[in-house]
This record gives structure tokens, sequence and C-alpha cells, in this order.
């Protein structure tokens, strides 16, 4: 039978919960466990697809083609697995699934009515991505207090009461704030977040207590007498990212290993470990991290940068966290800079900002915001040599620079940006032209590429004639123009199995010039980094 762990959060969002759930599978996995995890998200959207990542972060693509939170990209870096789209449940599925089963008379004589169908059908979602595992994590987004996690929590309740108090275990991950003009460690936050979560009838067994700094004794102290929870099931979680600190995630579950939290579960769930935990490999990944041999800078080009007067570099975490996995791979450190587009277009600032990087990255994008900077970036890198990884968007923008600047096609432009260029050489799918809903209807998830004899592409995937990387877009390499860019010396290294769509080009005098229509980062974990960011880093340490 199947033993949940439900994790919340309380007094702030952005607390970590999503980091500390896939820790937990990481370490129950060690144990021997067989472990999946499930974010519900308690917005009305229904999936992350059409979201501003400003606003919510990174949209992370599953192997099935889900648009689903980043959390899910956490899940998969820590427990290196594919987790699919139906462990992602939002309100606005559970809804449209509830009036979809009314419509067609699945209710035939009821009342359908917030108790009790929709815990009911949150109860079925879970049921259905749980699949047999031994653990499944359940992380409720939103922070304790939200109104729109209520009909969760109420379910999670439900849970319990049908499957058993030793079955269901909570969680709650707090942040303890230190007031700089008092410097002191607060509890008041936790303790108010405990009293919120009693109030939808649940008793957190294990509280986990973000902050700053370690929470002291006194402090444990304080929220035990506060809560009736064991001092044991206190568990500090200082800040990892930041100065005076590993300044890696990855330690998170080494860290949590250390306070014993996989035995504690274990107990409380009354599960006896299937093997004993062998951190041997993790723990080598962790400490290059840690004491690096090297270091390089690396620049994004991106656009998804600021929110008012903050940076949000959530927008490209999987391209922050695939870089980590190839820095711990080399032995590298990497600071990566974040360089806005717009600040690219005009030619006398490309020379200054780029000479400070010894790598550039476009990543993925949409509409014309930035792209003349983009476009100007991967001139730069062409025309001197330095190192450039072009994802999705990256590729599209890459092939536009070639055709204007070497196939002298100076027009060549995508669609996307202007519907009546003269050279189309970006352009919409055709089985995407008569699409009108936006939801969900890009070439989405996991495609095949079979890859060309003797290009780098293919010898840095390990010589492997087809790979498989997920997709996200709606334009493609215009199949007429394929000649033109061949014969001007560009490499379409990997295509589409049907032959008709581009998946890797290169440029192979460079040392290294390589961008994919697919998103690698998603498939790369600390232990297994993706092939072209483990070959990009690697041609950006070499001194020149
Ligand atoms: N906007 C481009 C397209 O839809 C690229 C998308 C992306 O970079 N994910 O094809």
């Amino acid at each position: 039978m199947t033993k949940y762990i439900v994790v919340t959060g309380g007094v702030i969002s952005g607390v970590g919960k999503g980091v500390a759930t896939a820790s937990l599978g990481k370490i129950l996995k060690e144990y021997g466990f067989s472990v999946s995890a499930i974010k519900i998200d308690p917005y009305i959207n229904c999936d992350a697809g059409t979201m501003r990542p400003t606003e919510h972060g990174e949209v992370w693509v599953t192997e099935d083609g889900g648009e689903i939170d980043q959390d899910l990209g956490n899940y998969e870096r820590f427990l290196e697995q594919v987790i699919p789209k139906k462990n992602n449940i939002t309100t606005g599925q559970i809804y449209k699934s509830l009036i979809e089963k009314e419509r067609r008379g699945e209710f035939l004589g009821e009342t359908v009515q917030f108790i009790p169908h929709v815990p009911n059908e949150i109860k079925r979602r879970i049921k259905e991505a749980s699949n047999n595992y031994d653990v499944v994590l359940i992380e409720v987004g939103g922070t304790i207090g939200d109104y729109e996690n209520i009909p969760f929590l109420f379910a999670m309740k439900s849970l319990e009461n049908e499957l058993g108090k030793e079955n269901v275990c909570y969680i709650l991950v707090t942040y303890l704030p230190i007031p700089s003009h008092i410097d002191e460690m607060k509890t008041k936050p936790t303790q108010l977040a405990i009293k919120l979560l009693r109030e939808e009838g649940i008793q957190p067994d294990f509280i986990l207590c973000r902050g700053r700094k370690e929470l002291d004794e006194p402090r444990k102290k304080k929220i035990e007498q506060y809560s009736n929870i064991k001092k044991e099931n206190i568990i500090s979680m200082p800040d990892v990212i930041g100065e005076n600190t590993p300044n890696t995630l990855y330690v998170i579950p080494l860290n949590l290993e250390k306070e014993h939290l996989g035995e504690k579960i274990m107990e409380r769930l009354n599960l006896k470990y299937k093997k004993i935990p062998d951190w041997t490999d993790w723990k080598n990944a962790v400490n290059s991290l840690i004491n690096p041999s090297n270091e390089i800078s690396i620049g994004i080009v991106g656009k998804y940068l600021s929110t008012g007067d903050y940076q949000l570099v959530d927008s490209y975490i999987s391209i922050n966290e695939s870089l980590k996995h190839s820095s711990a791979k080399n032995n590298a450190k990497i600071n990566i800079k974040w360089i806005n587009a717009q600040d690219l277009e005009k030619s006398e600032n490309i020379k200054e900002i780029l000479n400070k990087v010894q790598g550039i990255i476009i990543p993925g994008g949409f509409g014309s915001s930035g792209v003349e900077g983009k476009i100007n970036a991967i001139k730069h890198c062409r025309e001197n040599n330095v190192p450039f990884l072009g994802l999705c968007y990256g590729l599209q923008l890459a092939v536009i620079e070639y055709a204007r600047n070497v196939c002298e096609l100076k027009e060549a432009n995508t669609t996307e940006v202007n519907q009546d260029t003269i050279h189309p050489v970006i352009d919409i799918m055709p089985e995407q032209k008569d699409i009108n809903n936006k939801g969900g209807t890009m070439r989405l998830g996991a495609y095949k590429a079979i890859l060309q004899d003797k290009s780098k592409v293919k010898e840095l995937y390990g010589n492997r004639d087809e790979v498989s990387e997920r997709h996200r877009h709606r334009y493609e390499v215009n199949p007429i123009y394929h000649p033109i860019l061949k014969d001007k010396g560009m490499v379409l290294s990997g295509m589409s199995p049907d032959k008709r769509l581009v998946e890797f080009i290169e440029l192979p005098n460079l040392k290294f010039f390589i961008a994919t229509q697919s998103h690698p980062e998603f498939k790369s974990s600390l232990l297994n980094p993706a092939p072209l960011f483990d070959g990009f880093v690697k041609a950006c340490l070499i001194k020149t």
C-alpha cells in the first residue's frame, strides 16, 4: 500500500517546499523505496503553459507533453526519473473534469457540490498518479492561509481518514525571518502557520524550519511548546544559497540526512528500509561544486529577467541547473551572467558586454522583444569563435543570423516576428497553422531525432544514432531553406525521423557552435548532465 507524505508551506511563498519535497524523495529512494511526487497547484489555469515566466517561473515540459509548474523539474532532477503530467493537479483541472462528468450525466440525479465532489475528484487524481509506488510525496502549492488551497487540504484530511494515520504524514515547511532591526530569529510567523494548518484539521508531524541561519535550541523549544511536536521532529533547514554557504541545492538531501529525517519519516509511516543508502556519487558531485578547480563565466541572453526591482532568474531554472550539473562534472565554477537581450540591440554595447564571458547560451523564448539583441549575440559568437549553445528559439535565431549574414538573405526572419518577410527561414509548422486554442497545443514533449554521422552533436551524445529530447514550439526551420543553409556550410546534424524538421545544427569549423530545436535542459541531472551542456562547458573551459 502506498504511503503518503503531504508537504505544505507556511509564512511565505518560495520557501523551498519543492526542493524539500524533491530532497526527501531522493532520501527515501536511497533507502530502496519506489518514490513519486505530485504537485498540487491551486490556481484555476489548467496548466502552467499560458503563464508568464516572470510571474510563475519556468514552464517545465514533461516527457508526455505537459506544460507544468517548475517544481516537477526539481522532482525529476532529484529523483532521476520521469514524472508524467498527471502528477500535476490544478484547481482548473479538477473543476473542468467535474463539469465534463456532470455534462456527460455521470452524476445523474445528484446535486454536484463542493463536498464531497471536489475532494473526491482530488483523491481520485492522487490515487491515479500514485500507481503502486511505495511512497508518494504530495506538495500542496501556495501558502497555508491562502483561500485557494483549502479544498486540497480538506482532500488530504479525507485521504488520511480513508487510509489511516499510519499511511499519511504531514510536513510543514516554514520560514523564520531575522528582521535586521532586532537581529533575532522570530518564531511567531511559524506559530501562526501551524495554527492555520490546524484550523484545517491538520497537525504537522514534522516542521522544516527554513531561514538565513540554523535554528537554535531556544527557538526549537519554543516551537515544540507551541505546537506539541517533539523537538526531534523540528528540523533546521538553513539557506544553502548565498554567501558563506555551500551555494548548491544539492547538499539539501545530505543535510536532511544528517538530521535523520529519512529514518524519522520511516518510523512515523511504519516503513522498514529496503537498502542502506549509498551517497558516494552524490557527495562527490556536491564536493566538486563546493571546491571547483576552475572558473568560467557564461552569459545567458534572455528576456524574462526582471519583475519590478527584482531579477527573477527562475524563468530559466532548468538551464541554470543543467549548467550546475556540468559544472560538477567538469569541476568548474560557473558564474552565470544574466544579459538582457535588449541591451545587445545597440552594436556599441555588444563587445563590452560579451567579452566578459567565455560562452553564450540563447534560451527558448517567444515573440519579438529582444530578438535582434539575441541575433547580435549569435553573430558575435560565430565571428569570434565564442562557444554558443542555442536552445529552441536559440536555434531558430542562429539560423536567421546565418541566413542573413552568410547566405546573404538580408531580409531573413521568422514569421513569428514578421509575417510578411520575404525570406521566412523560420516558419510556423503546417500542423500549427489552424490552431486557435493557445493552451497545450504546441509541439510538446519528447520527440526523436536521427543524428548525422561524424557530427559533433552525435559525438556528444556518445555516437548514438537516435536521441530523444523534449520540445515546446510552434515554428520550425522552413524546409525550403535547408539546401541553401547546407550549401553555405551549416550542418543540419539532427533531423526528425521523417527528415522534415531540423532538430540540431552545428558549424563544424568553430570551437562549439551548436543549437537544438529541443530543450535538453529538461533531461539533465546532477549525476547525468545533459550531453550538449557538458560539451558546451568543456568548450568554454578551453583556454585560448
Ligand atoms: N517561439 C518559438 C516557437 O514557438 C520558440 C519556442 C521556444 O523557444 N520554446 O517555435
